[in-house]
């Protein structure tokens, strides 16, 4: 059984006090599920939502990382420094992080696998732009990206990786892709990795939806068959929200 994941992307909002704050208002919110909760949040609030998020179901990842472990990489922040302030996963290859900050196939698999190194659960994002899926290369697109996103790895290490499939015309616009069309094309991936490792490694790993989840539509989508999560960006801000969110 796959154990759902529900991750918030906070991208660049919130202070320390902010973070904080949510923190405590969602923790006793979130007790005794099955659900895997886990807030994505600027590499500033991290040290204080870890701390505040102790002992709680509360998870808390970081958005980016650099793929070297250390050296002259001007404002980056390299897995160690993640592992050392208690941070368990992170967002790789999110679709602003390839549009504004030229994250490459390339650049992302480097992350993927340094990620899987240290012992960082990567949320690895794949998805298309409208042109794309109008010119009807949503799978295509797809493909490829999780074809060079998992090259190298072993068939144990893909196991933990979560794959978060968010097409880019439905991030942050209110439209969603229709629960049946995210399904469709995320048992498509499972193909891909069924054809890149096995039917069991395809079974295992888990596949998140993105693109304008909220309280009103999360229920649908994780009720469909191949669907495990949801990444969600405006809708994880407000700790009700992400309550319902987590508890759909
Ligand atoms: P959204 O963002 O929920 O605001 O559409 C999702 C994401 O970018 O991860």
């Amino acid at each position: 059984m796959r154990k759902p994941i529900i991750a918030g992307n906070w991208k660049m909002h919130k202070t320390v006090a902010e973070g904080v704050a949510f923190i405590n208002a969602v923790k006793n919110e979130i007790v005794g599920t099955d659900v895997e909760a886990l807030v994505c949040a600027p590499f500033t609030l991290l040290p204080s939502l870890v701390e505040a998020a102790k002992g709680t179901g509360v998870k808390i990842g970081a958005q980016n990382m650099h793929f070297e472990d250390k050296g002259a990489f001007t404002g980056e922040v390299s897995a160690d420094m993640l592992l050392d302030i208690g941070v368990t996963h992170v967002i790789i290859g999110h679709s602003e992080r390839r549009q504004y900050f030229a994250e490459t196939d390339e650049t992302v698999n480097k992350k993927v696998i340094k990620a899987l190194a240290k012992g960082l659960v990567p949320i690895l994002c794949c998805g298309e732009t409208l042109e794309q899926r109008e010119a009807g290369e949503t799978k295509a697109l797809c493909k490829v990206q999780i074809e060079k996103a998992f090259e190298g790895i072993s068939a144990e290490d893909a196991t933990k990786v979560v794959v978060a499939y968010e097409p880019i015309w439905a991030i942050g616009t209110g439209k969603t892709a229709s629960s049946q069309d995210a399904n469709d094309v995320i048992s498509y991936i499972r193909e891909v990795l069924e054809g890149i490792y096995s039917d069991e490694v395809s079974e295992e790993v888990r596949i998140q939806y993105g693109g304008s989840v909220k309280p009103s539509n999360v229920e649908e989508i994780m009720n469909e068959s191949d669907i495990d999560g949801a990444l969600v960006g405006g809708a994880s801000l407000e700790p009700t929200d992400f309550v319902k969110l987590v508890n759909f």
